[in-house]
């Protein structure tokens, strides 16, 4: 999973398919179709951590999954960005760019609600203490994040 890391990503905040995320306190900003073809066919799905910032705004943390799309039978992929901030309002058309740093585990099902929802608090309490490690932190200052808004790169 490390061999495509970092991953630049730039790109629209689109409406999702209403899995409910934004129910469970976890909100997760999608990309649109086109942005996640853009992604290497061979990065492996799962569970993700780096840097996120909507428009010209803060950077903030993120947790990150790469998984099976059931909108589309789970034979495309979707990408999905928790930023761990508390927003005031949606950005649905926002750009959205993104480094991954690291990677954090595989997807897998889950028995409960209770269950899926400890697994992602643990996933945000790995990605914020791995974040703060010197080799992940250094890429919040990354020129990435300060290049003209709009100007789509996918990994430069
Ligand atoms: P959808 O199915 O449309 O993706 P979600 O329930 O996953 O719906 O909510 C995602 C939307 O919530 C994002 O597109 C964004 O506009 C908004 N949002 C608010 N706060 C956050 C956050 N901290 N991280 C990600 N998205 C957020
Ligand atoms: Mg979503």
């Amino acid at each position: 999973a490390m061999r495509h890391l970092p991953y630049f990503c730039r790109g629209e905040v689109v409406k999702g398919f209403g899995r409910g995320s934004k129910e469970l306190g976890i909100p997760t900003a999608n990309f649109s179709e086109q942005v996640v073809e853009s992604f290497p066919s061979d990065i492996p799905t799962g569970i993700y951590y780096g840097w996120a910032c909507v428009g010209n705004g803060d950077v903030h943390k993120m947790v990150l999954s790469i998984g099976w799309n059931p909108f589309y039978k789970n034979i495309k992929k979707s990408v999905e960005t928790h930023i761990i901030h508390t927003f005031k309002e949606d950005f649905y058309g926002e750009i959205l760019s993104i480094v991954i740093t690291g990677y954090i585990r595989p997807e897998r099902n889950f028995d409960s609600l209770d269950a899926l929802i400890s697994a992602i608090q643990e996933d945000i309490e790995e990605a914020k203490r791995q974040l703060d490690l010197p080799e992940h932190l250094k890429l919040k200052e990354d020129n990435f994040f300060h290049l003209p808004e709009g100007k789509i790169v996918n990994n430069r």
